[in-house]
């Protein structure tokens, strides 16, 4: 046998990846969780259109309303004027603008923080932290239903991660005192994406403080709704940096633009200039969005409308469920409000019968939530209207009983 001919023969034998992972597809939409994109149309702040329908969009993490604000809008236009669309350049290599550091001051300032790195996506900033923060065999401690990215982080820093059952302190007192020599990092979600509730921020910083653990929080949904000024999660508990040496969040949610940051003291952002990689090799934030970023900011900051009306709506969707005996998550107290459902087919029913009833309310299915936990995932916006809360509250009793006792 001729060398080409053997190793066509070996070749051959090998599995090809494509293949597999289109079999691994058809196995997930064979069980009822294949996933598919649409294309949303049109639609702006609290509207969504598919298929030519226009319905009321209640799965937006815009909470306070500003990706189409007018002043956000008409910032990002300027931007790019005066800046260009894109960076060109990574920010050590050129790419650093004026408005980049004006808005790291803005986010230090905001947050009570030495100072702030911005980041092109919430995914980059934590895998960036993670991995710069944490060497192979230090220990990274998780709430079970922290953000993927949190623990895709951990993974790659290769430290080893390990995950307490949700909100349970004392499995995480316990896992700490089992190593306490290692360097730990504990790392949460301010407000937990799926379930909407808060992590007990004053009780873990205060564990992390008593076993010389540090603490890093990601605020993605915490930020613009929650805290003074609505600097966030962190600051609504009152921790400083010497609790919380590392505060991230994003600007895709409540600010309602795309990107992220890093806030802490100078040696956390010297060093995550310096280690993380995803901010080092990787092209600048666009700069018209950092100038968009930065007018959001300042609306979030002085428009407290928005907060309060969203911190109302949450509290009125909340009584009309429990009124019609829907199940909310208990500590959920946000503009996150799922309805766990259970059986991930019942939660797609469930999803298009509100959709044929004009209301947009996703099923999160898993693997994005554990099995057996597939729910609507209802988000509020301050755009929305109580009467369309509770429109949505009565479309949701019509039909929750055909799903629930078929479960
Ligand atoms: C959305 C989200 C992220 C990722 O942020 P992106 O900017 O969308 O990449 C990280 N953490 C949490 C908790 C999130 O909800």
């Amino acid at each position: 046998m001729t060398a080409t001919a053997g190793s066509r023969a070996l070749a051959q034998r090998r599995i090809d990846l494509i293949e597999r992972l289109a079999q691994a597809a058809q196995a997930r939409a064979h069980v009822g969780l294949g996933r598919r994109l649409r294309v949303r149309q049109a639609g702006l702040g609290t509207r969504i259109v598919f298929d030519g329908r226009e319905l009321l969009n209640f799965a937006s993490n815009d909470y306070l309303g500003l990706a189409a604000h007018p002043a956000v809008i008409a910032a990002l236009i300027e931007g790019a004027r005066r800046d260009g669309v894109g960076a060109g350049a990574a920010h050590l290599l050129g790419g650093h603008r004026a408005i980049h550091e004006q808005l790291d001051e803005a986010l230090a300032a905001w947050t009570g923080r030495a100072r702030a790195l911005s980041f092109s996506s919430g995914w980059l900033a934590n895998l960036g932290a993670l991995t710069a923060l944490l060497e192979p065999g230090d220990l990274c401690l998780q709430d079970q239903l922290n953000h993927a990215c949190l623990l895709d982080g951990a993974r790659l820093a290769g430290a080893t991660l390990k995950r307490y059952r949700h909100g349970d302190l004392d499995r995480l007192a316990r896992l700490l005192d089992a190593e306490s020599e290692r360097p730990a990092l504990i790392a949460s979600d301010g407000v937990f994406s799926m379930d909407g509730d808060r992590a007990p921020l004053v009780e873990i910083a205060n564990l992390a403080t008593a076993r010389g653990a540090s603490l890093m929080v990601d605020d993605a949904h915490g930020i613009g709704v929650l805290g003074p000024r609505g600097a966030g999660s962190v600051a609504a508990a009152g921790l400083g940096t010497t609790q919380v040496p590392v505060l991230m969040a994003t600007f895709g949610k409540a600010l309602g633009t795309s990107g992220a940051f890093v806030a802490g003291s100078a040696a956390l952002i010297d060093g995550l200039t310096n280690f993380a990689r995803s901010f080092v090799y990787s092209t600048a934030l666009a700069p018209p969005l950092a100038h968009a970023t930065l007018a959001a900011i300042r609306v979030a900051q002085v428009e407290a409308w928005r907060r309060e009306q969203l911190a109302r709506l949450a509290r009125h969707f909340r009584r009309g469920a429990q009124a019609r005996g829907l199940a909310l998550v208990a500590d959920a107290d946000g503009p996150i409000q799922p309805l766990i459902v259970g059986a991930a087919d019942a939660a797609l029913t469930l999803a298009r019968a509100l959709a044929d009833a004009g209301f947009y309310v996703p099923a999160i299915r898993p693997p994005t939530v554990r099995p057996g936990s597939a729910r609507l995932r209802v988000t509020l916006s301050a755009l929305h209207r109580e009467s369309e809360v509770e429109a949505l509250l009565d479309a949701l009793a019509r039909h929750w009983p055909q799903v629930t006792d078929a479960n």
